[in-house]
């Protein structure tokens, strides 16, 4: 197989790039190719030093007065302000706080006590496990039925019994993103509440929370933000329901005079309701540090930049791994496809693990996807030509069958 041609038009597209000098805001080890930014972000450049001071001066120094002096108290919001921008919300709807199972615990429980006499919950089939044990749990808790339909779907099942509709926007295996205006109005037209988990979409395209009218989201910290392992997550609650959501989990921080130390719980006002406890604040930090690789970037130009990168690895795929036994499990429509292309082969944990041991990072869903993920803000074109040539290498000397690749990890 010879690449020289795609090589070369792919040095020209990373040549006239006009967000290729935001790679430079990242730390990557020379010669990786990282293709898993949609599993743990990439190290931004200005988190170390962030990360080294709060430790040392903040932490080690100022102690407990930091909460006042560093203003700690008002990092969740201020980096919720954050988030905000990048999901098309006001900076007053979004707190970081908790992680992403923990705060859709809370939305759904929330959301569904907004609609006391409908006892339906909506998810789909193929969500993140975590998203459907919660909800399976939430129904559970509320005496509620859950309805599984795939979001494009959405509409054969809803009726006056239903209460929320949760859904991922891009799922997490395939890639596929879906219709957020659509759904959230069919959504509305039928009364009911909508949920969306933001977790494999916000930092890769742009999210119009607003403008879709979406009542809730939550999203993870540590995949297109690059907060860091474990960051935080954040929650988004709509202005208009700020006077009557009740989160489940109402912890000290999350009352309207917390210092009071009241005997009885009364939720803050505004978004602060949606916190719980004392938030981690090395992570929530970290993670405020590392939004600001997307300083001055416009979310269209994140995209454009993103569809540049999949476009290119389908077109290669097409030409070059699907003789190979590769088959893309990603629509192929720009708007149906999030920051990812997943690609099916029967022996893909193998070809995953060669392609490891050969610097090209990406991972393993289960039963037979090969994930690779183009993270916008860091990954080159010609990575994505380097990547396919590696896959090419790993199959034509039958690395994937080996035993040393076989044998699976506890992390895949
Ligand atoms: C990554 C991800 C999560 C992660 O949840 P944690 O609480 O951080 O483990 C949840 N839901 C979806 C859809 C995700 O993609």
């Amino acid at each position: 197989v010879d690449l020289t041609e795609a090589r070369r038009e792919a040095e020209q597209l990373d040549a006239r790039d006009p967000l290729a000098h935001v790679r430079d805001r990242f730390s990557i080890p020379d010669g990786l190719v990282y293709l898993d930014g949609n599993s743990l972000g990439a190290l931004p450049v200005a988190v170390p030093a962030v990360v080294e001071h709060v430790v040392a001066q903040q932490w080690g120094r100022d102690l407990i007065t930091s909460w006042n002096v560093h203003d700690w108290w008002d990092a969740p919001r201020r980096v919720g302000g954050q988030v905000a921008r990048l999901i098309g919300a006001e900076a007053d709807e979004v707190v970081v706080a908790d992680s992403t199972s923990v705060d859709l615990f809370k939305v759904l429980v929330a959301a569904a006590r907004l609609r006391p006499d409908r006892r339906t919950l909506v998810i789909e089939p193929g969500n993140f496990p975590a998203d459907l044990y919660i909800a399976d749990s939430v129904a559970e808790l509320l005496g509620m039925t859950v309805r599984r339909v795939d979001p494009r779907d959405v509409r054969t099942v809803l009726d006056d019994d239903v209460a929320v509709v949760s859904f991922a926007q891009v799922d997490y295996r395939t890639g596929r993103a879906y219709d957020m205006a659509g759904i959230t109005a069919a959504v509305h037209d039928a009364g009911a509440l909508m949920v969306w988990d933001l977790s494999h979409s916000a930092g890769a395209l742009p999210i119009a929370l607003g403008a879709c009218d979406v009542d809730f989201a939550v999203g993870c910290g540590y995949k297109y933000l690059n907060g860091g392992p474990g960051a935080p997550a954040y929650v988004m609650a709509a202005r208009r329901h700020h006077a009557t959501v009740r989160s489940p989990l109402t912890g000290w921080t999350g009352h309207a005079r917390p210092f009071a130390m009241e005997g009885s719980y009364e939720p803050a006002p505004g978004i602060d309701r949606m916190r719980c406890g004392t938030p981690p604040m090395l992570s929530l930090l970290a993670l405020e540090a590392a939004l600001g690789a997307f300083d001055g970037l416009s979310m269209a130009d994140v995209r454009e930049r993103s569809l540049s990168l999949t476009r290119l690895f389908l077109a290669l795929t097409d030409r070059v791994l699907a003789p190979l036994g590769f088959e893309v499990v990603t629509p192929r429509a720009d708007d149906e496809r999030g920051s990812q292309v997943s690609l099916a082969h029967p022996r893909a944990y193998g070809v995953v693990q060669a392609l490891i041991a050969r610097g090209v990072v990406g991972d393993f869903r289960y039963p037979d996807v090969v994930r690779l993920g183009f993270a916008p803000l860091y990954v080159r074109h010609v990575e994505v030509v380097d990547a396919v040539e590696h896959v090419v290498a790993v199959i034509e000397a039958g690395e994937e069958s080996d035993p040393r690749y076989v044998v699976q990890h506890t992390v895949t």
